[in-house]
């Protein structure tokens, strides 16, 4: 039998790459560890790779169901998926519906203004420059992407905008901002990369406005609170 685990591929701070039998095709195994602004801090956190695996999991098939090509196959065990191979872009594309985080510190303006059209933002994937904010042509200029790509990263990640942010809705969730990262396939398709989860998005109550996401490790919480929300949303979006 095939023995994935034999064929490890590369390991990043949340999730460890393997290969499979198939050379379009890999396996993602999703760690137990939190990281933020830009993994300068970094921690482990008991039942947070099962979590994000599932609600990714989730997102992703319905994703998929709309029709958006994204890298999701199928679950295997509960910290691992099956995913299309993808070389991945090295940019990361936010979709803000509500003013927060480094756009409300950037532009000077107020937490919690609602966005009427959701504004599209490119960040350019870099550790050691701390992802810095860039504009089409720095991305076009780094030789990354070509202008053409971006205008179709663009309209796809506003339709999935449209889709999770309904979603959540249903759900009695505000999705507030959320980050993708998008690939080519060996076929030189654009699809939908990386995970959803709410290491990767920032989601509220609507009821009570509580930070479902990462904000509350940002913010200091225990490890038990920080699990405890991340289940609460697993427990909101599977029904
Ligand atoms: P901001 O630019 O306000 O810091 O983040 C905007 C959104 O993108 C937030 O939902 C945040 O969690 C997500 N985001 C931005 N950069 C990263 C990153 O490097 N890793 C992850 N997981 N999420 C990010």
């Amino acid at each position: 039998m095939y023995n994935y685990k034999n064929n490890f591929l590369l390991e990043g701070k949340t999730k460890k790459l393997y290969k499979t039998d198939n050379i379009n095709e890999i396996i993602i195994h999703y760690k137990d560890i939190i990281t933020s602004f830009d993994g300068d801090k970094t921690q482990s956190l008991n039942q947070k790779g099962i979590i994000n695996n599932q609600i990714s999991a989730i997102i992703f098939h319905l994703l998929n169901s709309c029709g958006i090509k994204t890298h999701f196959i199928r679950i295997i065990n509960n910290r691992e998926q099956l995913c299309h191979k993808l070389d991945l872009f090295t940019l990361e594309f936010v979709i803000r519906n509500i003013v927060f985080g480094s756009m409300s510190k950037r532009l000077g303006i107020k937490e919690g203004i609602y966005i009427q059209n959701p504004i599209f933002e490119i960040f350019y994937k870099n550790d050691i420059l701390k992802d810095p904010f860039i504009n089409h042509h720095h991305a076009v200029f780094l030789k990354i992407i070509s202008y053409e790509e971006l205008n179709i990263i663009n309209k796809i990640s506003l339709e999935i905008n449209k889709i999770i942010k309904k979603f959540f809705f249903d759900k009695n969730i505000i999705l507030v901002d959320l980050k993708l990262e998008f690939g080519k396939n060996h076929k030189k398709e654009i699809v939908l990369a990386d995970e959803i989860s709410p290491d990767t998005c920032r989601i509220w109550d609507k009821t009570t406005k509580q930070k479902l996401d990462k904000d509350c490790f940002r913010k200091g919480y225990s490890n038990e609170k920080i699990i405890n929300t991340y289940m609460k949303v697993l427990n909101k979006i599977d029904k």
